[in-house]
């Protein structure tokens, strides 16, 4: 499916593939967290064709797009059913709904950080429970916190390793590959929303703006992550 990639692009997926092959050698059971963003389409792209060992598993935080809903069910179909969706634990976020409101994530940054907690960080840490090491998109470009990461770090937060093969990759190589493979992406990349996220907290981002600064954008920026990915660096691990 689709063109050839460049020697460049080539090179670099080639270095993406040892490092995910060297990660199930070492580790043993690695699941992939698929955002359902630009990067996770080459993640996808790259695990399902070459290193089938990694699942990947994606969170239905139950506020998505239906653009994202769309783009899910277009991999599904693409790469045989490989993404495993999970799900919020209906009676903790009933609790969280009752407690704050349907929308409580708005009204403080505690409120906003219980929702991610019960909508990401639960699920997540539920399904990965029994998983050695697993596997993210992030670049370094895309804010101050991830210009920090290594290829292979303890992730003390979710304790277990954090592969992160993407690290060193620019917006314009992701692009490049997604469109020289003819992957489907997220529509709404087309209008302006460089990282997507739950459909109230994510908006189109201006021109010259960073790539994150969609995401609950009315927040402090140094604070805009989901939990998921610690912001202070843990022990790097030597590959
Ligand atoms: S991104 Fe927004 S809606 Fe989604 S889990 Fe976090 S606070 Fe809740």
């Amino acid at each position: 499916m689709g063109q050839v990639l460049t020697l460049e692009l080539e090179s670099k997926a080639a270095a993406i593939r040892e490092l995910l092959t060297e990660a199930v050698r070492r580790f043993g059971r690695v699941v992939y967290a698929n955002s359902l963003g630009a990067e996770a389409m080459v993640l996808t792209d790259l695990i399902s064709t070459d290193v089938p060992q990694i699942d990947i598993v994606s969170i239905d935080t139950g506020r998505l797009h239906e653009e994202t809903y769309e783009l899910l069910e277009k991999l599904q179909r693409r790469y045989g059913n490989r993404i495993r969706v999970v799900y919020p634990d209906a009676e903790e976020l009933s609790g969280l709904v009752a407690r704050q409101g349907i929308n409580g994530f708005f009204h403080s940054p505690e409120a906003r950080v219980a929702c991610c907690n019960a909508r990401k960080v639960v699920p997540f840490k539920r399904f990965v429970a029994g998983y050695s090491a697993w596997v993210t998109g992030v670049r370094r470009e895309q804010s101050p916190a991830r210009s920090l990461g290594s290829p292979v770090e303890w992730d003390d937060q979710h304790g277990l390793y954090k592969v992160s093969p993407l690290l060193d990759w620019t917006e314009e190589q992701v692009w490049s590959y997604i469109r020289t493979r003819k992957i489907p992406y997220n529509v709404l990349h087309d209008r302006q929303y460089p990282s997507i996220g739950c459909a109230p907290c994510t908006r189109a981002v201006q021109p010259g703006e960073d790539s994150r600064a969609g995401r609950w954008w009315w927040e402090n920026p140094e604070a805009r992550e989901c939990g998921l990915h610690p912001r202070v660096r843990t022990a790097a691990v030597q590959s």
